[in-house]
């Protein structure tokens, strides 16, 4: 193996999962992009090459340069990094295109420095890239990518991240429209205040779906999957989302939602088959609205950053 670089498998993830808005998260397995990152003489952090996706080469202006300067900063290493991304995740899909690059970086930035720094601080870095990519430096994409399976951030101030138990079995179908939704967008027509009563069914669906995904309980995995805050309001600028869901949850899925701030629409399912089956029904729904797609499936990823060359 070459010490002084590495080339990783960065993966997408889901943000929110119905219930969790910026605090659940959860990372794919089959949808993710590939970066290789190498040592250099030169402090700094250079982008030498991105394929895939037109997204700015400056590091200033790229969230894999805004983490990766983030770590340097922290590190007492003298030279530098140079990056090449791989993007197969598209920009403002709402399926963690940023948090990849900037959780990727500073995860293979960390493995070529020998480790010095623990998961909880490469999420820290890696927030400062989603700080740029969205004006908020939310975790909610980061900590999955990092942590693998599902996570949960109990806190902000102070940060405090927690690994949750997965299931084995957890597949996901991910419908992607192709239209766009900016993320400040999305955010501005959420209303500031909820009410007690949503508040009580919504910590009622986290306490659930957590307690649904330690005891590996699918059924309370379904039942705890809603969202009684932001999906009624964010679904209406997602072509067909009421028909897709409903036609997931018809197809055998556990429950459905918003990925992200959207427009990806993701469904979980117990087993691959059944999240094939969604995938199916979904197609269907979609072939009558006439907006183009990306579908994936993919198994709930439980190891997360991946070193594509041990
Ligand atoms: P997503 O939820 O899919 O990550 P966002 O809207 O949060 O989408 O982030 C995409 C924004 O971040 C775009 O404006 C894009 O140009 C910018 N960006 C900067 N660097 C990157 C990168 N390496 N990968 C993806 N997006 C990046």
């Amino acid at each position: 193996m070459n010490k002084n670089e590495i080339k990783v498998f960065c993966p997408a993830t889901i943000a929110n999962v119905s219930c969790g808005f910026d605090v659940l998260g959860l990372a794919l397995d089959a949808v993710g992009d590939e970066m290789t990152v190498r040592k250099i003489d030169t402090k700094g952090v250079y982008i030498s090459k991105i394929i895939g996706q037109d997204i700015p080469l400056e590091t200033e202006k790229n969230v894999a340069g805004i983490a990766g300067l983030a770590l340097l900063q922290a590190s007492d290493y003298l030279g530098g990094f140079e990056i090449e991304i791989h993007k197969k995740i598209k920009a403002g899909s709402g399926i963690g295109s940023s948090a990849a690059s900037a959780a990727g970086a500073v995860w293979a930035m960390n493995m070529l420095l020998e480790n010095p720094f623990s998961t909880i601080e490469l999420v820290q870095f890696a927030m400062e890239g989603e700080r740029l990519a969205s004006g908020v430096p939310h975790a909610d994409n980061v900590a999955p990518a990092l942590f693998g399976g599902f996570t949960l951030v109990r806190s902000y101030d102070p940060l405090d991240i927690i690994q949750i138990h997965t299931p084995k079995e957890l597949y996901a179908t991910i419908l992607h429209p192709q239209i766009e939704i900016k993320t400040a967008d999305s955010r501005k027509i959420l209303k500031t205040t909820i009410s007690l009563q949503d508040g009580i069914k919504q910590w009622g669906n986290v306490g659930g779906l957590i307690a649904g995904l330690y005891t590996e309980d699918y059924a309370l995995i379904g039942r705890s999957l809603v969202d009684h805050i932001v999906e009624p309001i964010r679904s209406i600028l997602i072509p067909g989302f009421d028909d897709v869901k409903k036609a997931s949850l018809d197809a055998g899925a556990l429950g459905a939602g918003i990925s992200g701030s959207g427009p990806s629409i993701f469904a979980l399912s117990k087993g691959e088959q059944t999240a094939e089956k969604v995938a199916k029904s979904i197609k269907e729904v979609y072939r009558t609205i006439g907006v183009e797609y990306d579908l994936h499936i993919s198994k709930v990823n439980l190891e997360g950053m991946k070193n594509l060359n041990p």
